[in-house]
């Protein structure tokens, strides 16, 4: 399984997964251009996106569904009201007509040799799912983000892959000093907003033992109350805090808001 990031964060979200017979994207919240070029960066042609999976109907996740799915004939899978939310979107001028494909939520679909199953997460949008992604060189992967808190569901998915995608999206103080309105911040916070740099990491450090994650990835860092430099710093100290050995601790990134990082072999 090959994957790539081409934004994650408020200003889009688009990730590429791939083998050599065929690719999904996971979220379309940037330009066709942009999709179009990124993809080229990594030898890859929009003839072959085969599928898009919709995590939920959060502009920065759909704005380009309408015309992947209408124009380009892509089908675009997520659950019924997510898609019944895309179409409501007014910022979403192309709506999805012959490309809406529903999925709901806990079934999989397969796109050649990739199978993906969809997970409820929790936010406050129409609906929203993760999707836990396998493809037949045995790698996994689990894409959970925008999401208030993680569930057991959540939970479950994310330990039996062995990469990982997960929110973490503000560092708590910078988030309550900060410049937000209240209604916001409140928004934010609550149990369907978005997930906090600690309690990221605190999961990650108290679930290592019952994972085999290779990669951790973080995604949808707020722009104004985060910084990759805390993610790291916050997961560092819960590690420490449970006594995990440097050579138990996985490969850590950090996803870039708006630039693509270098696509990734996970069989390798
Ligand atoms: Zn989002
Ligand atoms: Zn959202």
């Amino acid at each position: 399984m090959k994957f790539c990031s081409f934004a994650s964060g408020s200003s889009g979200n688009c990730y590429y997964i791939g083998t050599d017979r065929c690719g999904i994207l996971i979220d379309a919240g940037i330009s066709v251009k942009s999709i179009k070029k990124n993809l080229k960066n990594i030898g890859v042609d929009l003839s072959q996106i085969y599928a898009v999976f919709v995590t939920h109907d959060h502009f920065d996740h759909i704005s380009s569904v309408g015309v992947l799915g209408e124009t380009y004939h892509i089908p675009v899978y997520s659950t019924s009201l997510v898609l019944e939310g895309v179409n409501r979107c007014y910022k979403v001028t192309e709506k999805l007509h012959q490309s809406r494909r529903v999925m709901p939520v806990g079934t999989t679909v397969n796109i050649g040799d990739i199978a993906v199953t969809s997970f409820p997460v929790s936010h406050d949008s129409s609906d929203c799912v993760g999707y836990y992604i396998t493809t037949d060189d045995g790698s996994s992967l689990t894409i959970a983000t925008d999401m208030g808190h993680i569930t057991p569901v959540v939970s479950d998915y994310l330990l039996k892959a062995r990469n990982i995608v997960i929110e973490s999206n503000y560092d708590e103080l910078r988030l309550l000093e900060g410049p937000y309105p209240l209604y916001l911040k409140e928004r934010i916070l609550s149990d369907t907003g978005h997930l906090a740099n600690h309690v990221a990491a605190a999961f990650l450090a108290e679930n290592l033992h019952l994972a085999s994650w290779n990669r951790v990835f973080f995604c949808h860092l707020s722009k104004e109350n985060n910084l990759p430099e805390l993610v790291l710093e916050k997961v560092s100290s819960e590690f420490e805090y449970q006594g995990v050995r440097k050579e138990e601790i996985p490969e850590l990134m950090v996803l870039p808001r708006t630039a693509a990082i270098d696509v990734i072999d996970f069989s390798k």
